[in-house]
């Protein structure tokens, strides 16, 4: 498991906005004469999805899916909470205490227990202790699309009146972006967690970006394709390293993935 190259997934797609989408900078605007919440944009200076952004809510959507179906998180199991540290499957304090025993037990020991302790979701897509094997690389555009200005205004909840008025940046629905994810080493069961929130994407239970409320950052995925390679196999190996070369999987394996998953978890985690 550990510094070996087992195996490879690549998995493509177009993401298409169905509804405006705004994947901002957050900030203040650079400019006196831009947007208030300008778009994020690349060196081109066209709008892209940073793909740590996708990761983010494509995670998020996993763990609550996985929290329903198995309670406990930790040991290999069901999916802590990232955003509170005290709710993490391993706390820094706990990880400290496991790095004060690595003094005599050996830096092996040390990874073989953080991989042991984290919970399902961190043992996929990491946790401060642990590299992630699922990398999603930067989306970006599809051909063109225009950069629409739309008027924003915040309502004073108490006096009902306009508090505020600003503008933002959004891209029109149509836009597409083309996603691609490479996850190394993972299992069956692994799989089907990753294949869990891509399926997700793709019917579109996955918002994107900012300004959920007022209907924008509804997303879909077209042209669903994946590609493996198992390292075991030493023709696949030997076209993959001379030619780039990845076999096709057809996306019904890739549900079988997630039934086993299912099967896992619903039977108790046994
Ligand atoms: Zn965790």
């Amino acid at each position: 498991m550990w510094d070996t190259f087992e195996s490879r997934l690549e998995i493509t797609a177009d993401l298409v906005a169905e509804t405006g989408l705004r994947v901002g900078m957050g900030g203040e605007a650079a400019e006196p004469t831009a947007s208030d919440l300008p778009l994020i944009k690349d060196a081109q200076g066209n709008p892209f999805i940073p793909g740590s952004s996708l990761r983010g809510v494509l995670r998020s959507h996993v763990e609550r899916i996985v929290r329903t179906l198995e309670n406990s998180a930790g040991d290999g199991k069901g999916a802590c909470n990232p955003v509170v540290e005290k709710e993490w499957c391993i706390t820094k304090d706990q990880m400290a205490e496991l790095r004060d025993q690595a003094r005599r037990e050996g830096d092996l020991w040390l990874a073989e227990q953080v991989w042991e302790k984290s919970c399902r979701v961190c043992q996929v897509f990491g946790s401060p202790w642990l590299a992630s094997r699922v990398k999603v690389a930067d989306l970006h555009l599809i051909g063109e699309t225009t950069v629409e200005v739309r008027d924003g205004v915040s309502i004073h909840r108490e006096k009902e009146t306009v508090a505020n008025k600003y503008d933002f940046e959004a891209v029109p629905a149509g836009t597409r972006f083309r996603l691609r994810i490479v996850a190394e080493n993972l299992d069956e069961e692994e799989r089907g967690l990753l294949w869990l929130g891509l399926r997700e994407l793709e019917r579109g239970h996955i918002h994107v970006g900012g300004f959920k409320g007022r209907g924008l950052g509804q997303v879909k995925l077209e042209k669903l394709a994946i590609k493996g390679l198992d390292a075991a196999d030493p023709e696949a190996l030997k076209a993959y390293l001379l030619r780039g070369e990845m076999k096709p999987i057809p996306l019904e394996e890739a549900d079988r993935w997630l039934e086993a998953l299912l099967t896992k978890i619903g039977a108790g985690g046994e």
